[in-house]
Parts: C-alpha cells; structure tokens; sequence
C-alpha cells in the first residue's frame, strides 16, 4: 500500500490538464478524496470488524461503486469555479462532468496504487455487487523487508508515483506553453487584420449615430425656426410688436426700417410741437 503520496495523482493529473479545467478548489477535493479510502481503518476499529471484512481494509472503500459515489456528489454538489459561471450562478454541463469525472479518476487511484504495491490484502473492486477481493496481475512496486513510514519507503513511491507524475505534469505545461506560443505568433498577422476591420467598423457606426443625431437636431431647429418666424408675424401684426421688441431684441429693432421710420416721425412730431409751443 501507498503511504505519502495517495493524494499525488490528484495534483498531477490537475496540473497536467491545467487550472483552466481543473480549478485548485477542485484539486483539493480531488487529493482529499484519494486519501478518503483509508478511513475504512477508522470504520474497522470503531466497528469491530476483521481485517478481511467487506467493512475492514481495502473494501467497500477501496471499490469502483465507492468512486461512483463520490463521483455522484461530487456531480451533485459541482460549485460553479469559472468566473464567468460564478458571475451567472450558472453551471454547465461541462463543469459538473469534469468534477464528477476527476473525483472519480482521483478516488480510483487509491486502489490502484494500493494494488501496485506487492504487499497488503487484495482489493473488494466491485462492491456492492461483489464483495470478493481481486488483485491486480502486476504488481511491480517491492516493498519486500521494509517498514512503513521509513525514508526508504518513501523513495520508492516518490520513484514509481512522484517522480513519473511530476515528469507527466512538467510535459504537459510544456506543450501548453508551445501550442499558446504558436498559436499567438499565427494569429497575429490576422488578429491586427481583423482588428483593423473592427475599428473601421465601429468609426462607421459612430458616424453614423452621430449623423443621425446631427440630423434629428438640424429637424428640430428648423421647426423651432418656423415656430418663431410664426410668433414674429403674429406679434407684428397685433400691433404690440413694439413693446416686444424692444424688451426681447432691441438692438436688432433699433436698426428696423419700420422703427426708424417711427423714430423719424416721432421727431418731426416733437419739431411741430416744439414749433407751435414756441408760436402760443
Ligand atoms: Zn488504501
């Protein structure tokens, strides 16, 4: 059986697929449920049951339809870990098969790892329908003569679990990095093109909304225009217009032919009666 590293393919399998699939909360969930199967040390002590129990060690725990289970809550119970889905509360599909599937493969991986090792009793696979214990045919990690939770120990998972699934990850990120590189050095040629389609796009449409606009208010001034000339006309002829005008528009009534028609008689008036003022 593992001992360190039972939660080491839940980390490597995230970081080979990347954090844009698997979110870290995801890969917490998945490394906890990897560890998961070994509590069935805790329900064979507090139970009482024997060792080869369906309830003792390396059963119902270590089965497929226990990852099944955890698989279901884990599709059940998805939380929405893209920030676009956070915003909208919405999870896709794809979202809560992605978590299903991860708990699934991180929760199998305990048994296989346990079953990878050349000691321990064999595994209850198939529980609940059967609760017979089958060992996997290879079994190449020896642990032959050595004790648990010792250095050695630890060396020999760290060179059949850490150190393939940390090779496996840095490969991956190492594709990623090319394809994204690639992909930006091709798409650059076209991404200005089209960006340039873009601007022009949007230049015109500003235009457009601005001509629009420019148009509606020439309208409104034009009726406006019509408006006042009608005011005018009306006041003209309703004889007020003086009084109007001058409080309104002086200077420009100042320079009327009409008013200075008036100012002119108002002057000759003024010379007559000054004249016959001057004769009394
Ligand atoms: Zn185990």
């Amino acid at each position: 059986m593992a001992v360190f590293l039972h939660f080491a393919p839940a980390i490597g399998l995230a970081a080979t697929v990347g954090k844009r699939i698997i979110s870290p909360r995801l890969m917490l969930a998945g490394a906890a449920c990897a560890v998961l199967p070994d509590v069935d040390f805790l329900v064979m002590k507090l139970g009482g049951f024997p060792y080869g129990h369906i309830y003792g060690h390396r059963g119902f725990t270590h089965s497929i339809g226990f990852a099944v289970l955890l698989a279901v809550l884990a599709w059940l119970w998805a939380v929405p870990w893209r920030r676009q889905a956070q915003q909208t509360r919405k999870l896709r599909w794809a979202d809560r098969a992605i978590a299903a599937s991860f708990i699934l493969l991180c929760t199998l991986s305990h048994p296989l790892l346990d079953n990878l090792i050349n000691a321990g009793i064999c595994t209850a696979w198939f529980w609940p329908l059967d609760d017979a214990r089958t060992c996997l045919p290879w079994r190449p990690i020896s642990v032959s003569g050595m004790r648990m939770f010792t250095l050695d120990w630890l060396w020999v998972e760290m060179k059949w679990i850490g150190l393939p699934l940390l090779a496996v990850a840095a490969v991956a990120r190492l594709w990623r990095r090319m394809a994204r590189w690639m992909k930006q050095s091709d798409g650059n040629g076209e991404a200005s093109e089209s960006a340039g389609i873009e601007t022009v796009k949007q230049q015109k449409t500003q235009k457009e909304v601005l001509s629009a606009r420019t148009q509606h208010q020439i309208k409104a001034y034009q009726a406006e225009a019509v408006l006042l000339r009608m005011r005018l006309q009306a006041i003209e002829a309703s004889g007020l217009g003086t009084e109007a005008r001058r409080e309104n528009d002086t200077t420009t009534w100042a320079d009327h032919p009409r008013a200075q028609r008036q100012r002119r008689r108002l002057a000759l008036e003024l010379f007559a009666q000054s004249l016959t003022r001057g004769v009394q």
